[in-house]
Order: structure tokens, then sequence, then C-alpha cells
């Protein structure tokens, strides 16, 4: 039986197919919500696979562009299914740390993965994937450079991680004071880390804690809040497709309740 979740997020659109609660196949295109992002995920996953959706037993829909994506069973929030696909893979974790690209999210679990609470930032771009593209737009780096150029650091510089806009007249500012590359980007991920754990600290902090999302794909950024928090962070495999996992992981149980019933 195939199962799919597709999670359409602000920054990428993610599609993760199971058969029988086993991870298939996934997919993850770099364009999100508004885009033709999704359309193009679940083509090339169609197309690899041969699976089509008439193959799917159900199909949840989760993220922020949740609402336009008419081939789904089910839409189920983001909360939800990241505490649901990182529950699959980690039972242990205890506290998710989700960083995408329009929002910050801090989530406890309990001991069965289900969610005790949870803290978001949505409001403002500091703390969130965004304000990494905009610096690294600025600083003239790939994203996936970052978090190499990060390890060479010796001396952090400050940024104001209270606005995107004046955190980047910061950053240009150090950059004509001739801060180095390496201590300017190590203050971006200090940044972002500084402004993401005041959500995990309100969320209680319990080990294990997981983080995810595209920006656990920045070994800086998970440097820098490993220690803000001194804790030991733990990255999600495959980090930013644990929201369509959790989404694929609900279909196949509606999928198995439908059979039952
Ligand atoms: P959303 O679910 O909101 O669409 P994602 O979880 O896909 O967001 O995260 C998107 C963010 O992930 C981007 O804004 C970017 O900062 C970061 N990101 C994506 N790929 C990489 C990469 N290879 N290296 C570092 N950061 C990345």
């Amino acid at each position: 039986m195939y199962t799919m979740g597709v999670d359409i997020g602000s920054a990428s659109s993610k599609v993760v197919i199971l058969k029988d609660l086993k991870l298939f196949d996934s997919e993850v295109v770099q364009i999100g919500t508004g885009t033709k992002g999704p359309g193009i995920a679940v083509e090339e996953i169609f197309k690899r696979t041969g699976l089509s959706y008439e193959s799917m037993e159900k199909i949840v829909v989760t993220g922020y562009g949740r609402f336009t994506f008419e081939e789904a069973d089910e839409q189920i929030s983001e909360i939800s299914c990241h505490a649901k696909g990182i529950h699959f893979l980690i039972p242990d974790a205890r506290t998710i740390i989700d960083i995408g690209g329009q929002d910050a999210k801090a989530i406890a679990l309990d001991s069965s993965g289900m969610v005790k609470q949870f803290f978001m930032n949505d409001k403002c771009a500091a703390g969130t994937g965004r304000f990494l593209d905009v610096m690294a737009r600025v600083l003239n780096v790939e994203l996936s450079e970052m978090q190499e150029i990060d390890k060479r650091s010796k001396s952090p510089v400050t940024v104001s991680s209270t606005c995107t806009v004046f955190a980047e007249s910061e950053v240009i500012s150090q950059l004509s004071k001739g801060a180095p590359i390496e201590d300017i980007i190590a203050g971006v991920h200090n940044s972002v880390a500084h402004k993401v754990c005041g959500l995990a600290f309100r969320a209680g902090l319990k080990d294990t804690i997981v983080m995810c999302g595209g920006v656990a794909k920045n070994s800086g950024v998970v440097r820098a809040i490993s220690e803000e928090l001194k804790r030991d962070i733990r990255v999600a495999d495959m980090p930013q497709i644990t929201g369509a996992l959790g989404a694929a992981i609900f279909a196949y149980e509606r999928a198995m309740k439908t059979k039952e019933a």
C-alpha cells in the first residue's frame, strides 16, 4: 500500500511516498507555496517511481500552502506532521526545533509523540531561513557554503537578532570595516540561534532535542543553537522532509482505519 505526504512550505515543496510505512521515495523542490513547486515535486516523484495519484491509498497535505492542494484527502497542520515524522524517526525526541523559510517553531512532545505545547515565530524574518537567505545574498555566498565558512571563525561578530533590515545594515557595516567573512557568518548564525532559543527555552528543553526544517542542513546554525542552549542537538535525517514524512504517516494511519472499518 502506498501513501503520500505533501508539505508545501514558504520556501520549498516536499513530497514523501511510503510503501507500507517504509520510506519509498522523496522529492524536494526549492520553491514553495504560490508556485508550481508542489506540482513539479509530485511530477518528478511519479516519473521516477512509475506511480500515480491512483496508486495512492491516501494523501495528506501540510504546510503553509496546504489549502491550495486539491488532490489531498486531508489537510493537517505542520506542527502535528513534524511531530509525527520526528517521533517516527527518533522516538526519544522530546523537543523539536524546526526552522523553515518563514517561521521557526519549538515543539514539546511526550513519550508517545503527542504535542504537549508549541511556540512559534512567524511574525518576523529574524530567526528564520529568510534571514539567512538575505544574509547570504548580502555576503555574496551560497547558502550551502555558510556552514563550512562558519567553521573557520575564531571571533564571531555580534549581529542584532531583532530585525532583518537592521541586521543587514550591521552586516554591511562589518564588511566595510573589514571583519573576516567567517566571523560575520558565525555572527549571523549566532543571531538566528539567539532568536530561536527563546522559543526552545519556553518549550521546556527536554532531551532528546532534535532539529529539522531546511535550516537544519546548515551545521553552523546547529552549532550556534547547541552553544546557546548548552545542550547536544540531534539533526533529523533528511531534515527538510520530516513534515512531509509525518503527513505520509498520517495518510497511512487513515488508510488503515478505513480498511479496518
Ligand atoms: P519551508 O518549509 O518554510 O518551505 P524549509 O524547511 O524548506 O522551509 O527551509 C527553507 C530554508 O532552508 C531556506 O530559507 C534556507 O535558509 C534553508 N536551506 C535550504 N537548503 C539549504 C542548504 N542546502 N544549506 C543551508 N540552508 C538551506
